[in-house]
Parts: structure tokens; sequence; C-alpha cells
């Protein structure tokens, strides 16, 4: 499929460091598709969103490579184009994004209107939120990993993988994200590893068909990496370690890719906004959150399902919610054991 792509204009947006402008209706934070689909909302309801972006335009899916399970595109797309589109059809309506700003500081204690700090040095008021900040990619936290990457150890395989060609490379984890990016790198690598704590995948069964089937993809099973080696500053092995035998190998690869799950961009709501054991922001099924007029959308709430559509139809929810809330109309009561973490 050919898509017709621009690059969108930002509409005017406010400095404001003082925080003097007027008080905006609803600010979105964070433009991943949960955030520009509440956007897209918002913006045909009329309510003049103004949208943080962050320093991720697009967030976790501007980085992935293709997107075949996004409904409406048979042929698939890539994460970016998505985004684009995405971009495009909510500041159609009106929708205002602010790229390469993200939100520092909140004040959601006092209530509407509610201050939101980002680490430009603006500050807004706004009488609605809505936080959809996504996740971000977990660490293995082990020797080298932090001093290697960039230099071989990587979290995205659509940006670095191009610089592995024809060299061998290792992959982190078992679950979709692992499999996808690792087919996606057997494009370039001479051979990719997989390496996986336990004897089978976590991976939907197509995933694994493919991966299977491929013959640049090698499995080495219960086995997890103690270390990532280098040399003049690149990575030259990894030490892995089999969990049933506690063998240790010196294993030669040219890069470690890690796929190993994420954690919700929660922090900065700490004491603010109730959050799960794992940090995920509670909501309820109207995407709202424990504070009154604050709504939460996509993977910073949703620590269950993490699709591009899952996302999208939660930011649908969290603006048609918001919406009702401005405008003083009855919000259904829940139950509370409906409610969904
Ligand atoms: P995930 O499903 O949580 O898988 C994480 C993988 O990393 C698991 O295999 C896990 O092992 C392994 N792991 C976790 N901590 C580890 C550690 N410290 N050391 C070694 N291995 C570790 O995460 P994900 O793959 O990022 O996927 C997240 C969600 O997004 C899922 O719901 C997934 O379905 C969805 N997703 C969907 C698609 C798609 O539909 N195309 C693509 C990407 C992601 P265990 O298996 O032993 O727990």
């Amino acid at each position: 499929m050919k898509l017709n792509l621009t690059t969108s204009t930002p509409n005017t947006i406010p400095e404001d460091p003082a925080g003097e402008h007027p008080v905006e209706k609803l600010i979105i934070l964070g433009s991943g598709p949960a955030g520009l689909t509440a956007a897209l909302y918002a913006a045909r309801a009329k309510l003049n969103p103004l949208v943080i972006g962050g320093h991720e335009p697009g967030g976790q899916v501007s980085l992935t490579y293709e997107i075949e399970n996004y409904p409406g595109f048979p042929e698939g797309l890539s994460g970016q184009a998505l985004v684009d589109l995405m971009t495009r059809q909510a500041e159609k309506f009106g929708a205002r994004i602010k790229l390469f700003s993200a939100v520092s500081e909140v004040d959601f204690a006092h209530g509407s209107p509610f201050t939101i700090k980002t680490d430009d040095g603006n500050a807004y008021r706004a009488e609605s939120v809505i936080v959809t900040t996504g996740a971000t990619p977990r660490h293995l936290d082990i020797p080298g990993e932090r001093e290697l990457t960039g230099n071989g150890v990587s979290y995205c395989a659509t940006c670095d993988g191009f610089f592995f060609r024809d060299k061998r490379v290792v992959v982190v984890g078992g679950g979709d994200s692992a499999i996808e990016e690792a087919l996606f790198l057997t494009r370039f690598a001479s051979r990719v590893d997989v390496v996986h704590r336990r004897d089978e995948l976590r991976a939907g069964q197509t995933l694994q068909q493919r991966a299977f089937a491929n013959e640049k993809m090698h499995f080495i099973w219960d086995t997890v990496i103690d270390e990532v080696i280098g040399e003049d500053g690149k990575v030259t092995a990894v030490r892995l370690s089999n969990v049933k035998t506690g063998e240790e190998t010196l294993y030669p690869t040219d890069g470690v890719f890690i796929f190993i799950g994420h954690d919700p961009n929660s922090d900065m709501f700490k004491g603010q906004l109730e959050r799960d054991d794992f940090g995920y922001v509670v909501t309820d099924r109207l995407m709202r959150t424990n504070v009154e007029g604050v709504f939460a959308a996509g993977e910073i709430q949703d620590r269950v399902f993490r699709q591009v559509a899952t996302s999208v139809g939660q930011g649908t929810a969290a603006a048609l919610t918001a919406e009702r809330w401005l405008a003083g109309r009855e919000v259904p009561v829940l139950a509370a054991t409906e409610s969904a973490g």
C-alpha cells in the first residue's frame, strides 16, 4: 500500500514559563497511539487539545519496523508511518502537538485546574488531563550493559539493525517483541541467536513458526546473560549461564539486543495518581484515575494487552469521558468491582 505522508505542521503552541496563559480545556501527555487518538477525538469535540509529546514523538510504536496487526492495513505499515498518519489526522481537526518537550512535574493534588511543568521551562494549566506517557524498555542491569549501550548493546532493532550487516547478534527475551525484532534483524545480521531463560517462547504462534523456519535464527534455551563483554569500546562477547546446569560459556557476538518487557513511565505521578505494584496508573473502565479530571490511557495503565489497537481504543475512551466530564455531564458510576488496574 502506498501512503501519501506529509510532515506535520504544528499549530501555535503557548510558551508559558510563568504559567500565565489561559487555562487549557484539555492537555494530553504523550504522543503515542493513545495520546494521538485522544487528541483526535478531543479536537473533533472542539476541546482544542494541547499535546505535550515528549522526546520520542509517537512513542515506542514509532520504532517498530512493521505493524501487521493494526486493523485497516492488510499489507502492514511501519510504526513511523502509522504515527505520521495519526498525527496528521489529529492536527487536521485542530489538535496542537508540541514535540520534544516532556513533562517534568505535575500538580494534580490541588484539583482542577491542574499545573503541568515541562523540561523546556514551560508551565501550563488545564481543566483536565489525559496521561498517555507509555512505557520504557526494561534493562538487564548486568555488567557491561550500560557501558556498551550504543556500542553494540541496543533496545531498538529498527534504529540499530542496519549497523549489524553480516555480523552476529544476540537477542534476549522470548516474547513477541524479542521474536519480532529478532526476525527483523535477520535482514542484516549473518546470524541471530535468541537467548531465552526458559525452553519455550512466550511469543504468539505465528511469530514462533516464522522464527523456527528462518535459517538465520538460532535459540539458546534455559540461558541468561550475566555480562556483556567489550574490547576497545565495542561488544565482542557475552557471558552466558545455563539456568539448569549452571554451565558458563563465553559466547562471541557483535551485538546484544534486549527485549525483556517494559516499565511504565509513571514516576512523575508518584504520590499523586494511584499506581499498582508494578507502577502502572490505576484506572477504571472509563479511563478515570483516582483524581477527578485526570484520565489515563495506553501502556501507562495497561499491563495486559499493550497493542496499538487497544491503546487507540483506550485513548478514544479517555477523550470521550474527559469530554463528558468537562461538559458537566454525568459520567456513569462504576461499581468498585468493575475497575481495572
Ligand atoms: P513480554 O511479553 O513481557 O516478554 C518479555 C520476555 O522477556 C519474556 O519472554 C520473559 O521471559 C523475558 N524476560 C523478562 N525479564 C527477563 C530477564 N530479566 N532476563 C531474561 N529474560 C527476561 O514483553 P514484550 O515481548 O515486550 O511484549 C509486551 C506486550 O506487547 C505483550 O502483550 C505482547 O503480546 C505485546 N506485543 C505484541 C506484538 C504483536 O502483536 N506483534 C509485538 C510486540 C509486543 P519469560 O517468558 O520467561 O517470562
